[in-house]
């Protein structure tokens, strides 16, 4: 154990890629939330709540081993008591669907669920990509038709337009089923072979484990053989083909733009049919909102029976900094009233009042004094105005004595005062809320 000097403690920092969220940044993230709870109700969508840390198997199946979220940036460790092999999670589908299966949550037909929480990658922290950041996550289980792959794009869209956000696009491509995949995959990989000496390490790697990251290559060079590589489109039967269509008829016919990259394949081993990306040329390289599409073949990956579902996961830091770039501002929540306390031995009896006015709904910040003493009403008057509130309410010891209590408007109508017996206090927080 270390030991803790008093007079030489070092300060210590937050762990590099993992950020604090401090009060100015947390009022648009609160905002941010209540959207989207509002959008999730509206889509009928109800909140799940997964542990952090799962099983490390969990994503070595259900993420996929050859990913790059398995191979290099998990956060896993061994439990000290048991040794089990854990992992903080890095993405939260395989969460929930061990959950469904877990708790058998599709016995009586399909959910719709949604999640917002922290995910831990260890990644090279830069602008817009962290070692701890939030997702938000939606996850349609146990439907298998085309019309939830466009309704929960649909929803992003809904969400996006209600936040304001602009400049933000969908990009489609459907990877089939198994049968498809593999005839593509023996395809790609012979027409990789042709170009052995112009494949980088990372493809070289890749070719006979997962070709069709090769096609997400971020490297130039590679760029033109990738282009000319065979898609995976061209492999996909009539029924895959319907699918699509049925898909991307339904966007259009909801007024969502869309565009086509047969060169979207997505990161994670577990999507079929229909995978999907929002992205803004607005925040530089990470310009990634959502990431999602289908996976029908997770479930049974994770032990459970055979179930359809889709879903995708949205980057909240990245919302947030495009809303903030397009000029949004969110403002921060101020109190109603502040209460000023001359004297502490009104506490008691200021504290009660309290009570009964925030029963009502009102929102009042109580002066608490940083040292021992009282402090002097010009300071307090000084903070309450600095609070935003539009009233404070003085709670003065003659005041007092007598039953009463000042509300002074701090904002319209500057300076105005009213008394008001304390046991009738409820009264003005009526009248509060009828000009609120
Ligand atoms: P993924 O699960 O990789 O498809 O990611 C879904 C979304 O989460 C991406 O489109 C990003 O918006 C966001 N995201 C992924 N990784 C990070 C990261 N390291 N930092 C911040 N956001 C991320």
């Amino acid at each position: 154990m270390e030991k803790l000097s008093p007079q030489k403690a070092e300060k210590l920092v937050a762990v590099k890629g993992m950020n604090d969220i401090l009060p100015d940044e947390s009022a648009r993230w609160e905002a941010l939330e209540q959207t989207v709870r509002g959008v999730m109700r509206r889509f009928a969508f109800e909140n799940i709540r997964t542990p952090v840390v799962e099983q490390t198997s969990l994503f070595v199946r259900g993420t996929g081993q050859t990913t790059d979220i398995v191979m290099k940036e998990m956060y896993s460790f061994e439990d000290r008591l048991n040794g089990e092999a854990l992992t903080l999670r890095p993405e939260n589908t395989p969460g929930v669907v061990r959950a469904a299966i877990e708790h058998n949550l599709t016995y009586d037909g399909g959910k719709r669920l949604y999640y917002m929480g922290p995910m831990f990658r260890h990644e090279r922290p830069q602008r817009g990509r962290y070692r701890q950041f939030y997702q938000l996550g939606v996850e349609a289980l146990g439907f298998e038709g085309p019309e939830v792959d466009a309704e929960i794009i649909l929803l992003a869209h809904a969400l996006f337009k209600e936040l304001g956000l602009k400049n933000v696009r969908v990009e489609l491509n459907s990877l089939g089923v198994t049968g498809e995949r593999a005839a593509h995959r023996t395809a790609l990989i012979q027409y990789f072979e042709q170009f052995m000496d112009l494949l980088d390490d990372d493809a070289k790697k890749r070719l006979y484990t997962n070709p069709l990251r090769i096609l997400d290559t971020k490297n130039p060079a590679l760029k033109e053989v990738v282009h000319n590589a065979p898609m995976l489109t061209a492999f996909l039967g009539p029924e895959s083909l319907a699918r699509f269509e049925s898909v991307k008829s339904a966007l259009t016919a909801c007024g969502v733009p869309w565009t086509i990259n047969p060169l979207l394949v997505r990161g994670l081993d577990y999507y079929s049919h229909t995978v999907f990306e929002f992205y803004t040329d607005e925040l530089g390289a990470q310009g990634a909102l959502i990431g999602g599409g289908r996976y029908d073949g997770l479930f049974e990956l994770l032990g459970g029976k055979s179930t359809p579902a889709v879903g995708w996961g949205l980057g909240m830091e990245r919302v947030l900094e495009l809303l903030k770039s397009q000029g949004q501002v969110a403002s921060k929540p101020v109190p109603d009233a502040y209460a000023i306390v001359p004297d502490a031995s009104a506490l008691t009896t200021v504290l009660h009042c309290l009570q009964q006015l925030r029963e009502q709904g009102v929102s009042v910040q109580m002066h608490a004094s940083a040292n021992a003493g009282t402090a002097s009403m010009k300071s307090q008057f000084k903070k309450a105005d600095a609070s935003g509130a539009r009233y404070a309410l003085i709670f003065g010891v003659d005041e007092i004595a007598s039953g009463q209590l000042t509300v002074k408007s701090l904002r319209d109508g500057i300076g105005a005062q009213t008394v008001y017996p304390l046991n009738a206090i409820s009264q003005w927080a009526l009248k509060l809320q009828s000009v609120a």
